[in-house]
């Protein structure tokens, strides 16, 4: 049996440090761009994108978020246990067999058949509920919603009609893939809404915008905005400058575990990617692939020691990476090492490590994986560790 108390105990020299005073410095900031009715719903799918649901959710509720949004039940359910009240809506598909559990916990659920709205409705009849839904619109994605069109009009007119069915709101996603397809979609998700308050019906909040969406767009702001990667302070190079400062929350962070000099000739890792061209010295670090510092880096990644770069070389082990050293002399075991996120002397982003790997922000933040506790910091205290493996 353990016997540690490990409350506020960082039980691994590898770590994230979560920065709350940022999540709510960016809260603000898309609070001040946006009109006074727009809400914002935070996307909080993927653990917050890896930075902790249940923490960042109660940073948000405290600052008066609107509502939350996620992509399937089960992350849902994970907020509900913590939040009684605030709304969460579920942007993915869900199952039928599950359409009762989410609707007595009180989750908004995303709909786009009448098939599905039918079985919804009669099932919150059973229960004595009504089931509040947003129905989704397809359009242009072509990832998941009604295609629009006049049947879909029909279609929509007919789930209104529905008796334990609350349609609260009508939404769909920009692919953001040029100014003009965008502005196609917002025409065609606009059209359709201007159909159905031909006929008498009138869905209260409309929702396209997501982060990117929201600044190049002003004028689709609409009733609500799913903020994900704004709130998190991650977003794409260039796209804010001089509008909005925007502060990474996320620091991934690691120690040096080992150093040693080496000979010219001999590799270091599985398999002989990087032979030493000289004698060098080289540090091992205690970061690896299943941490969320992906492989694809091997070769690629730098990281910062001392203020300084310092290369990945060989192979990026399953916990454990090598880097060198060589240029790093006042380097020693135990120092600090920044994966990515802000440090003390230099930052590394995520999207420079994006960039190296051909991947997305999104993907380098949400693959932290478990094993690496979460610090939460504010006011530059840590006010919180969260271990998934020990709490
Ligand atoms: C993930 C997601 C968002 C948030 O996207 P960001 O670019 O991170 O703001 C918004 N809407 C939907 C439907 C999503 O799946």
């Amino acid at each position: 049996m353990i016997q540690e108390d490990f409350k506020m105990i960082r039980m691994r020299n590898t770590w994230v440090e979560i920065d709350l005073d940022c999540i709510e410095h960016n809260f603000c900031e898309a609070r001040k761009i946006l009109p006074k009715n727009t809400k914002i719903a935070a996307v909080l799918k993927a653990n917050a994108y890896g930075h902790g649901a249940i923490q960042i959710a109660r940073v948000l509720i405290k600052n008066k978020i609107d509502q939350l949004a996620v992509a399937c039940l089960s992350e849902a359910l994970e907020l509900r246990r913590h939040f009684a009240e605030i709304p969460i809506i579920v942007m993915g598909y869900t199952p039928d067999e599950y359409l009762s559990i989410g609707v007595r916990n009180g989750i908004t659920l995303t709909v786009f058949s009448m098939e599905q709205a039918r079985k919804l409705s009669d099932m919150a009849g059973r229960l004595n509920e009504k089931a509040v839904i947003h129905i989704k619109l397809d359009t242009g994605l072509n990832r998941l919603g009604l295609k629009p069109g006049p049947k879909a009009v029909d279609t929509i007119m007919n789930i209104c009609r529905l008796n334990n069915i609350n349609v609260e709101g009508i939404y769909s996603h920009l692919a953001l893939t040029t100014l003009e397809a965008d502005q196609v979609q917002f025409k065609v998700f606009m059209d359709m809404i201007d159909e159905i308050e031909a006929r008498g019906v009138h869905i209260p909040i409309r929702h396209i915008s997501d982060s990117n969406g929201m600044v190049l767009y002003p004028s689709f702001d609409l009733d609500m905005v799913r903020l994900g990667g704004f709130i998190f302070g991650v977003t794409t190079d260039g796209l804010y400058k001089d509008v909005i400062s925007l502060k990474p929350a996320m620091t991934f962070k690691t120690q040096i575990t080992r150093i040693e000099k080496i000979k010219k000739g001999e590799w270091v890792g599985y398999d002989p990617v990087f032979v030493a061209p000289d004698k060098c010295r080289i540090g091992t670090i205690a970061v690896g692939y299943s941490d969320g510092y992906m492989r694809g880096l091997s070769g690629k990644g730098e990281v910062s020691i001392r203020g300084k770069r310092a290369p990945i070389i060989g192979t990026i082990c399953m916990d454990q990476c090598m880097v060198n050293l060589t240029n790093i002399p006042e380097a020693q075991v135990n120092d600090e090492v920044l994966l990515f996120g802000v440090g003390q002397q230099q930052n590394i982003s995520v999207n420079e490590l994006a960039k190296k790997v051909q991947t997305n922000r999104n993907e380098i933040l949400s693959i932290v994986s478990r094993r690496v506790p979460r610090v939460y910091m504010a006011d530059s205290q840590i006010i919180d560790v969260v271990d998934y493996l020990l709490d």
